[in-house]
């Protein structure tokens, strides 16, 4: 059995932008806090807080959501919503260009309608004001005109939430953090709980898929569900042209070595960044724009998309001087280690 794909495959999983493989994401998605699979922390705190709020008959206080793309922040949104029984609203941070779209966003709500603000970290400092008032008060201030004539309209709000969703909390201004009653840091999960999500996925898709088919796929997937459902969707276009549409653990092993997805879930921009740290910066440390730039990589996807999953698994740490490869990136690479001298930091 062998398949080959072209050289543009190289980040299709990792990747955090869309994909056409993510258009039917939301059959995907779950609807309540008990098919919400894993995040038990956050899941525990936040069902006693959507009770607590139900019981008073209140909106469920401002929500801060943070961590890495695909981890399932809008989707947790979207159950809040359904278990508070209101509607959601979905915008991003940079999709607000104009302090009127933020206004027209918020004067539309219903009372105790959820507002969903997507990579928030990214919205307009000066829009970013107009939250305060709206967050603490519920309600906004607005100035019409210009000069001695301007004249300020204050506009009362319905009660509602908003629910903040960013890969870089730390990039938040501290009056907006503050302003969230609820921050809850969602984690990446665990093999068993990604092989649940696969096996849900594959039902709702149709898709046959033995367990262990699925737990192969759950610990490639960088700890990710989204990964996991698009590594599913691959799958299944290679079981159903080679191996009578079931997706076996060996059906899942070939096909996703094909795609270039080691056992480690890791994929040729993985490799290929920690080649260069050990190739050119002699296994590190070395300052993550200086890394960017030799691999060609946008910094910032590589802080927020490759680097959890690498540290998380042990192959390169962070240090105040700059980004440093483990004794484990050289074996996984096969490549002899040559840096004694940082082998004792590390361990
Ligand atoms: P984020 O907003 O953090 O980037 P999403 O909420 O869009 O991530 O999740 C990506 C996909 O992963 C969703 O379509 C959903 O199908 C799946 N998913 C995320 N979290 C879970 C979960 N806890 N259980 C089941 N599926 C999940």
């Amino acid at each position: 059995m062998s398949i080959s794909f072209s050289e543009d495959d190289e980040q299709q999983f990792v990747t955090s932008s869309v994909l056409p493989e993510d258009s039917n994401e939301g059959s995907l998605r779950p609807k309540s806090l008990n098919e919400y699979i894993g995040q038990k922390k956050a899941k525990d705190n936040l069902s006693v807080f959507i009770d607590a709020a139900r019981m008073r008959n209140e909106p469920l206080d401002h929500v801060l959501l943070h961590g890495p793309p695909g981890l399932g922040k809008t989707t947790l949104a979207a159950v809040i919503a359904n278990e508070m029984h209101v509607n959601m609203r979905i915008t991003s941070g940079p999709a607000i260009e104009k302090a009127g779209d933020l206004v027209a966003l918020l004067t539309n709500l219903n009372e105790g309608d959820i507002l969903f603000v997507d990579e928030i970290h990214r919205l307009n400092r000066a829009y970013e004001e107009i939250l305060y008032p709206a967050m603490e008060d519920y309600a906004i201030d607005i100035i019409l005109g210009k000069g001695p004539s301007a004249n300020s309209i204050h506009l009362e709000l319905p009660r509602f939430t908003l629910i903040g969703a960013t890969t870089r909390s730390g990039q938040l201004t501290a009056p907006l953090r503050d302003r969230f009653g609820v921050t809850l840091r969602l984690e990446l999960y665990s093999p068993e709980e990604l092989q649940q999500i696969v096996i849900r996925s594959a039902q709702i898709l149709n898709i046959e898929i033995e367990d262990s088919g699925a737990m192969e796929i759950a610990s490639r997937s960088r700890g990710t569900p989204r990964i996991a459902n698009r590594m599913l969707k691959r799958v299944r276009d290679f079981a159903q042209v080679r191996a009578d549409g079931v997706i076996t653990k060996a059906v899942a092993n070939e096909s996703l070595l094909a795609l270039e997805v080691d056992h480690f879930g890791l994929d040729a921009l993985d490799r290929r960044m920690m080649k260069s740290i050990i190739e050119f910066y002699g296994g590190g440390p070395v300052g993550l724009d200086t890394l960017a730039a030799t691999i060609n990589e946008d910094a910032v996807t590589l802080e927020d998309v490759y680097e959890p999953y690498l540290m998380q698994q042990g192959f390169i740490v962070r240090t105040p001087r700059g980004r440093c490869v483990t004794r484990k990136a050289y074996e996984h690479l096969g490549i002899e280690f040559t840096n004694p001298q940082y082998e004792i930091e590390f361990q």
